[in-house]
C-alpha cells in the first residue's frame, strides 16, 4: 500500500512538505505528493521487483523522506521532460540542500525524492539512531514585521534592525540570494536563505 499523507511524516518533514507544495503551486508546477512513509514490507517488495536499490532502512521508513511527482492529465507522471530542476530548486530554497534531493545524487538519480537530511552515511546513520531533525525557519516576506524580522535583519548586515520587512530588507535579501549562487532571487526569506546566512556568520 502506498501512503501519501503528510501526517505520516515526522513534524519537521511535514513543515517542509507543506512549504514545498505551496512553493510549487506559486511557481506553477503541477505536482502532487506521491509517497511519504513507506513500510519495511513495501520497501522489501520494491527491492524484490527491482524498483529500489535498497532492501531495508530507507529514509521513507524513518518518516523523513517524501516523493513528489508531476501531474499529467490527472495522473502521476515521471516523464523526464517535466521541470524536475525547478522542482529541485524549491527544495534548495527551503534549505534542503545538495544530497537532500535525489536529483543531485550521482550513483543513481531519484528525481521525485526529497529528505530532510543529506543522503550521506553519517547523516542517515543519525536518523537511524533516532535523531529528529529540526524544522525549517519561518518564511518572511515584504510587509512582515516582528521579532523574527529583527533576527533576519541582524543576519543580513548593513541594514537597520527595526523589525519591519520593507524595501531595504527585501533588496538586501535579494542581494544575498543572488550572491549565494543557488537560491532563487525573489526577496522572500525562506529556510534556504536562513541557512545560507547563518553559515556565513559562523
Ligand atoms: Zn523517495
Amino acid at each position: 500500500m502506498i501512503t501519501n499523507s503528510i501526517e505520516s511524516l515526522c513534524d519537521s518533514a511535514q513543515a517542509f512538505v507543506k512549504q514545498q507544495l505551496d512553493l510549487c503551486s506559486d511557481r506553477g508546477l503541477k505536482v502532487r505528493l506521491f509517497e511519504t512513509y513507506r513500510s519495511p514490507e513495501r520497501q522489501l517488495d520494491l527491492f524484490n521487483k527491482g524498483y529500489s536499490k535498497l532492501k531495508r532502512g530507507g529514509m521513507h521508513e524513518y518518516r523523513i523522506a517524501w516523493d513528489i511527482v508531476f501531474v499529467k492529465e490527472g495522473k502521476p507522471s515521471w516523464d523526464k521532460n517535466h521541470k524536475w530542476k525547478a522542482l529541485g530548486q524549491t527544495g534548495a530554497d527551503l534549505g534542503l540542500d545538495g544530497l537532500c534531493w535525489g536529483g543531485n545524487w550521482t550513483s543513481f538519480t531519484d528525481l521525485p525524492h526529497f529528505q530532510v537530511v543529506p543522503a550521506t552515511p553519517n547523516d542517515q546513520s543519525l536518523i537511524r539512531g533516532g535523531y529528529t531533525p529540526p524544522g525549517p525557519f519561518p518564511i518572511l516576506k515584504y510587509k512582515d514585521r516582528g521579532y523574527q524580522v529583527k533576527l533576519l535583519q541582524s543576519l543580513l548586515t548593513d541594514i537597520n534592525i527595526d523589525g519591519m520587512y520593507g524595501n531595504q530588507t527585501k533588496e538586501r535579501v535579494k542581494f544575498h540570494q543572488s550572491i549565494s549562487g543557488y537560491l532563487t532571487v525573489d526577496g522572500v526569506a525562506r529556510n534556504g536563505l536562513w541557512k545560507y546566512l547563518i553559515r556565513k556568520v559562523k
